[in-house]
């Protein structure tokens, strides 16, 4: 297409056209670097739109795990990813060409629009001006019980202690995360669905105006309030375990549990969990629920060490072994038209380019969790015996519960051993990486550096 056709497409009416184009001058950049700085300037929907497309071909224009990325390096300097440093690059140079072309005010208002569409670029725009932290999102994982109706034996929480949360602690609880401006409450376990006072729970947190996420087995019969407050749920993680595919009985409840969930309109993500080892996983079930159920999405995680490493998680080794099969899995989603993303992060050099690419185009988890956003804090836990730890996999440092306890004081302790974990390379190639120096990858899910750290489960070191 020529110039002149994409800028009438880009600010025409039809949406099917706009996003053709959109598509075409992020595919196509530098070519039409004018166009997109052009339209990227008048901000609104369309500048949205252009930052979607392009945070999805130059990953890193999104988010790494720190809040001041370092300063990006030539292409040639990296070993791994070479081709992303290289079209980062370009980009950099395209847009201080245009800023440059642009009188103090128009480049100032042009940098605001940058640094709100492009978070991984704040560390590059930071270094000339100051702008203000984003603003946090607080949420909250309580592990309101230990109880599980299948204790799959792959389950991080095998070794959690099998009680609950009281009602009187839990008031505690909620007067503590209203105090600190926590906006969502994810009840964690064990299965929260066996939460002897989830009923109660929802309305409080309905009551409180909260928001509520959590991962189920979806194997159990649904509390009354869960749907008939369906609203203050914002997603179901919903686990596809073997035990499921083993009991008629088991899946039948699950599928009405599902559909009944669905048609009260409960944002559902579908997790399938591998875990590796002499069974075979049943792989096509998850796609065939996904289409039944109208779901889009697929998302994929290999099993991670519990504290003590009991469960049946997958080694260091076996996930080098495993990359087949989740590449398997992968253009599997690729036949049935279900998008296939991972849940906790894996080292993406692992998987040929082809892959890894689309994976981290697609999916903000492929390489490293939301755990440090926010600080640090952004999965904060509260365990069933009530300390508070950065996220389920990394439960240590550890903080005991106390009404007057300050989100401030929580975050000084757990900020810099989240950081510390994340920064710690998983090979010695990462130094060379492009994702690591743009902070894009920390390898795993830190519960494998933690564990390693302590002596337990062994790492690539
Ligand atoms: S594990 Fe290291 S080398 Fe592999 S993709 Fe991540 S940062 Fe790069
Ligand atoms: S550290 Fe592991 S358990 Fe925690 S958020 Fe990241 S991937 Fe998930």
């Amino acid at each position: 297409m020529t110039k002149d056709e994409l800028q009438a497409l880009l600010t025409g009416p039809d949406l099917i056209f706009r996003h053709a184009a959109i598509d075409d001058i992020v595919i196509s950049f530098p070519a039409h670097a004018d166009l997109f700085f052009a339209a990227f300037h008048e901000d609104g929907e369309l500048a949205k739109q252009l930052a979607d497309a392009a945070q999805q071909w130059m990953p890193a224009l999104r988010e790494g795990y720190d809040d001041l990325l370092p300063p990006s390096a030539s292409p040639e300097r990296y070993t791994t990813f070479q081709s992303l440093a290289a079209s980062h690059a370009v980009f950099l140079r395209e847009m201080h060409k245009d800023l440059a072309m642009l009188d103090r005010a128009a480049a100032q208002r042009a940098i605001d629009t940058l640094w709100y569409h492009f978070p991984g670029l704040r560390g590059d725009l930071q270094r000339d001006a100051a702008y203000p932290q984003p603003v946090e999102h607080r949420q909250l994982m309580v592990f309101v019980t230990g109880q599980c109706n299948l204790h799959c034996p792959y389950c991080f929480s095998k070794e959690l202690q099998r009680s609950s949360i009281s009602q009187t602690d839990m008031l505690r609880i909620l007067a503590w995360a209203e105090r600190c401006h926590v906006q969502s409450l994810l009840p964690c376990g064990g299965e929260p669905l066996l939460y002897e006072h989830m009923d109660w729970l929802m309305r409080e947190v309905a009551a409180r105006g909260l928001k509520m996420y959590f991962a189920t087995n979806l194997s159990v019969p649904l509390p009354e309030a869960m749907l008939s407050s369906s609203h203050v749920l914002g997603q179901l993680h919903v686990h596809l375990t073997d035990e499921l595919f083993r009991s008629p009985s088991l899946l039948s409840t699950f599928l009405r549990n599902l559909q009944q969930c669905r048609d009260h309109g409960i944002d559902i993500i579908l997790r399938g969990n591998v875990y590796g080892g002499e069974t075979q996983q049943p792989y096509d079930e998850w796609f065939r629920i996904a289409k039944d159920f109208g779901l889009e999405a697929l998302n994929v995680a290999l099993t991670i060490p519990s504290h003590t490493g009991s469960n049946r998680f997958v080694s260091f080794e076996a996930m080098q072994a495993l990359t087949p099969l989740l590449r398997y899995i992968w253009e599997q989603g690729r036949e049935h038209d279900i998008r296939v993303s991972i849940a906790k992060p894996l080292p993406l050099c692992l998987f040929p380019e082809e892959m890894a690419l689309d994976l981290l185009r697609h999916d903000y988890n492929a390489t490293y969790c939301n755990v440090g956003e926010d600080s640090g804090m952004h999965n904060l836990s509260l365990s069933t015996d009530l300390r508070f730890s950065p996220c389920l996999g990394v439960d240590e440092p550890s903080v005991p519960f106390t009404d007057d306890l300050s989100w401030e004081a929580l975050r000084r302790v757990f900020s810099p051993a989240v950081r510390a974990l994340q920064s710690q390379p998983l090979f010695e190639r990462c130094q060379g990486c492009f994702l690591y120096h743009r902070r894009l990858c920390q390898g795993a899910c830190l519960s494998y550096k933690r564990a390693s750290r302590n002596g337990g489960v062994p790492c690539a070191g």
